[in-house]
């Protein structure tokens, strides 16, 4: 079925970002959500507005109320993630819109989900309530299914941990934190049953979280069940000093190689963070075509360390960006993300830095194939996907002085989510002059923080145990016992 031929047109097009000069007076016609002609040089357009494909969120958790609202300040990583536990248990689909809805105002038009309820039971529903959301919302969203059956509260064994706590947190703790795990034949057929909602905007993949809280067992299942299905899997990977270290631990012959005999490492394999990962390893992972999520923000929030950027590129490991659910305002500003990891990772500090090129090629087209699991983006081109977004650039470039300097050029110095117009994604426009027209997104917002602070006396009561867990918690770690033996369950 063909659809009519619809056509979008600006004052510029970043047709293909980093790697060309802007052109003037753009045409795009698309069709069945893809993109069937470009023309640029034509009859002048002058709406001041700068064309550009639509951005990649290559890692997030989907999360509508932030972090901070629940409690989560900054810290180390290690620590941080119990905050996690105070969440409260709010509607999913309006949490899910509420946060897919403010990536779609900021030019977002894929973004990874990966989910991380630790709630099995209810896992099937809440993915349907998130390709829901997705559907709703507008924008493509690639679901990782988690899996996790071991070390829920820290790097090492829960029992072990739960003993450290004072006996009357330790049966508080026991019944909001830990979980009856089920089978690995049980996960599997929970992802299948998942994996049956995709669609042409709705992506499936496997989600150990990450390598010390998943057995082997577990692992084999979901790398077996993964390739059958030929599905990505993403999983954190060496985020923190800490896991490097438990990692080194517990796999005296090196953590690469234990996982890559269980045939782990593909090209349909990412690694959020990798931050602590040695040349060598990058090397690695690249020989086997595997890719990393970057998550620069969120490595500043949660003191994690700055991603070796460097070493990616000499290894030709490939690599995109994600948001972790908060960018350095705390926001969805994927813009600015771009442009923090840009110069944090210039040739300034460790060469080879990033150049516009390589940024925006891991950005658009790496971090598509990440949530995707497709190549075929990153370019306004015939073919490609109508997922595209404006900008106002007269808005964004109004105090400078005409023919002084390149739109390009502004672009990387000040492009930011505030001067985001438009957003079609499969030729669908879901952001018109700035307002989000697919959903109610204030509504959404009012829903979400009400059922929030609804929830707010419990989670005030819960505030002092959570608090000395996370002390304990620093004491496991400033003790080393992450390296002991018994981190290796
Ligand atoms: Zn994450």
């Amino acid at each position: 079925m063909t659809t009519k031929q619809s056509i979008v047109s600006s004052s510029l097009l970043w047709r293909e970002p980093g790697k060309a000069p802007c052109d003037s007076h753009a045409r795009i016609a698309f069709a069945d959500g893809l993109i069937t002609d470009v023309a640029v040089g034509g009859p002048a357009i002058r709406d001041g507005r700068l064309l550009m494909p639509a951005l990649v969120n290559a890692h997030d958790h989907v999360r509508g109320l932030r972090h901070l609202a629940f409690g989560a300040r900054d810290e180390r990583f290690e620590t941080w993630r119990a905050a996690l536990y105070a969440h409260p248990r709010i509607d999913v689909y309006s949490n899910a819109c509420l946060a897919l809805g403010r990536m779609a105002l900021a030019g977002i038009g894929t973004t990874l989900c990966v989910y991380s309820s630790i709630r099995v039971d209810r896992l099937i529903d809440d993915a349907r309530a998130i390709a829901r959301a997705a559907k709703d919302v507008g924008i493509r969203v690639g679901f990782v299914v988690p899996f996790r059956n071991r070390c829920t509260m820290a790097l090492g064994d829960d029992q072990a941990v739960l003993a450290l706590q004072s006996p009357e947190d330790r049966a508080l703790i026991e019944k909001t934190w830990l979980y009856p795990w089920p089978s690995a034949e049980t996960y599997i057929e929970i992802a299948r049953e998942i994996g049956k909602l995709e669609s042409d905007t709705f992506f499936v993949q496997y989600g150990p979280n990450s390598p010390h809280a998943c057995s082997d067992e577990l692992m084999e299942a979901i790398i077996a069940a993964a390739a059958a299905d030929n599905r990505r899997i993403h999983m954190h990977f060496l985020e923190s000093e800490p896991q490097r270290q438990w990692a080194d631990a517990a796999f005296p012959n090196g953590i690469l190689k234990h996982y890559d005999a269980m045939g782990l490492f593909s090209e349909r394999f990412t690694g959020a963070h990798g931050i602590w990962l040695s040349q060598a390893e990058c090397d690695f992972l690249a020989s086997r075509g595997a890719s990393i999520a970057v998550n620069t923000s969120s490595n500043l929030h949660l003191y994690s360390g700055l991603s070796p950027i460097d070493r990616y590129l000499r290894a030709g490991l490939k690599f995109a960006f994600g948001l972790d659910s908060f960018s350095l305002d705390d926001d969805e500003d994927m813009l600015r993300e771009l442009r923090l990891s840009f110069y944090l990772h210039s040739v300034a500090h460790r060469p080879p830095g990033l150049t516009p090129a390589s940024l925006f090629d891991a950005a658009l087209k790496t971090g598509f194939w990440i949530v995707t699991n497709k190549h075929g983006y990153g370019a306004i081109e015939p073919g490609m996907p109508m997922d595209v977004l404006s900008l106002d650039y007269a808005a964004m470039t109004r105090d400078l002085i005409e023919g002084m300097i390149e739109p390009e050029d502004a672009m990387i110095a000040r492009a930011s989510s505030r001067y985001v117009r438009d957003l079609w994604v499969a030729g669908r426009q879901i952001v018109s002059d700035g307002k989000l027209v697919t959903i109610d997104l204030a509504a959404a917002e009012q829903d979400v923080l009400a059922q929030a602070r609804a929830a707010g006396e419990q989670m005030r009561a819960l505030k002092p145990a959570m608090a000395r867990h996370q002390k304990t918690l620093r004491d496991f770690y400033d003790r080393g016992l992450h390296m002991s033996p018994q981190s290796r369950s």
